[in-house]
């Protein structure tokens, strides 16, 4: 897939430094209405720029709505949904799932092929093992990781494309959505305020964002901040992208001086340590979610190098000594 540099053009833009995704304050001009709620057990967040406030609630709560019904379906903490139904049938028989859980499962692996399974949905075999929510933090022996990682293998899930099944081979294996579904969702959102006749929008669900159309005829400014520091470092004007980040400061806890965090690197079972935050442009969400995830697992060198052969992927990683590196698409001012 031979890279085509025209795909890039919206990513030359202003970048000074930096890492994590903020939005800036929209411009207090007329007609740019913002809503924040909870989702997903992350922060969502829309702007749209529209004439007609009452067609922007009504759209903002159709997202919402589907964004919930998404949860339901994806979510492999709740018990009902179709990804705890394959997971408690790991080993014992195939699951028949709706289209859109079977295109992002199909999706997953996609990208699992690509990165030789740094990327991983099996992760959550290990789950357990690790506890990164506070109160319960624990780091686990290298003999329990090394135990439960034997459950970790992209290539033990078995996808019927006819039937639209979804079979884990092993027993006590186990799926988890968490570095794909939320940048799915933002897509879903996006192409919901759309069919309410927005065109104009920003979603952002946590590190997942879509920036669609213009901000009163310019590009949306989009922020930037570094994983260490407080202060905002970068700037970009973009439209009709997707941006994703993941950081080691999302989900984490220190101890005796370790940080640990939660994207694990299927190699070792342990947190991954190549990068401090990857952030990742894509034609669409769901693809800078699992990339950004999947880049700062591979690390900066071999990150940057799949970034650059994928068509209309740019990257941008602070790498564990602190250093920024992009990818050859994106312009620092
Ligand atoms: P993100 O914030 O999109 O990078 O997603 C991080 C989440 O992805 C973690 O909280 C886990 O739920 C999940 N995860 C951790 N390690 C991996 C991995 N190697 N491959 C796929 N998902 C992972
Ligand atoms: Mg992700």
């Amino acid at each position: 897939m031979p890279k085509n540099r025209k795909d890039n053009w919206f990513f030359t833009a202003l970048l000074i430094a930096g890492l994590f995704l903020i939005l800036l304050p929209a411009r207090s001009s007329a007609g740019v209405f913002k809503k924040k709620s909870v989702v997903m057990g992350t922060d969502l967040e829309m702007i749209v720029s529209s004439t007609d406030e009452a067609k922007a609630d009504k759209a903002f709560a159709s997202v919402e709505n589907e964004m919930k019904r998404i949860e339901d379906e994806m979510s492999e903490w709740k018990e009902k949904t179709f990804v705890s139904a394959i997971n408690n049938n790991a080993g014992i028989r195939a699951v028949s799932v709706p289209s859109d859980l079977f295109k992002v499962i199909w999706a997953a692996v996609t990208v699992s092929k690509l990165t030789d399974g740094a990327f991983d949905i099996t992760w959550a075999s290990m789950r357990g093992v690790w506890d990164f929510s506070p109160g319960h933090e624990r780091v686990p022996s290298a003999s329990e990781v090394k135990e439960r990682l034997k459950l970790v293998d992209y290539r033990d899930i078995v996808l019927d494309e006819k039937k639209n099944t979804v079979f884990l081979k092993r027993k006590g294996m186990a799926i988890g959505l968490g570095a794909i579904a939320k940048g799915y969702a933002v897509d879903r959102a996006t192409q919901i305020l759309a069919k309410e006749g927005i065109r104009d929008s920003i979603v952002k669900a946590g590190g997942d964002m879509r920036v669609q159309g213009l901000d009163n005829g310019k590009p949306w400014e989009i922020g930037i901040k570094h994983p260490r520091k407080k202060e905002l470092l970068a700037k970009f004007g973009l439209t009709n992208v997707s941006v994703s980040t993941s950081g080691d400061y999302e989900r984490f806890f220190i101890k005796d001086n370790v940080l640990y965090h939660h994207i694990i690197d299927p190699r070792t079972g342990f947190p991954a340590r190549g990068a401090m935050s990857v952030t990742v442009l894509a034609p669409d969400t769901m693809t800078s979610d699992a990339l950004s995830t999947a880049l700062f697992v591979l690390g900066p060198d071999k990150g940057l190098e799949l970034a650059n052969k994928l068509n209309g992927v740019e990257a941008i990683i602070v790498d564990a000594s602190g250093k920024m590196r992009i990818s050859p698409g994106i312009t620092l001012k």
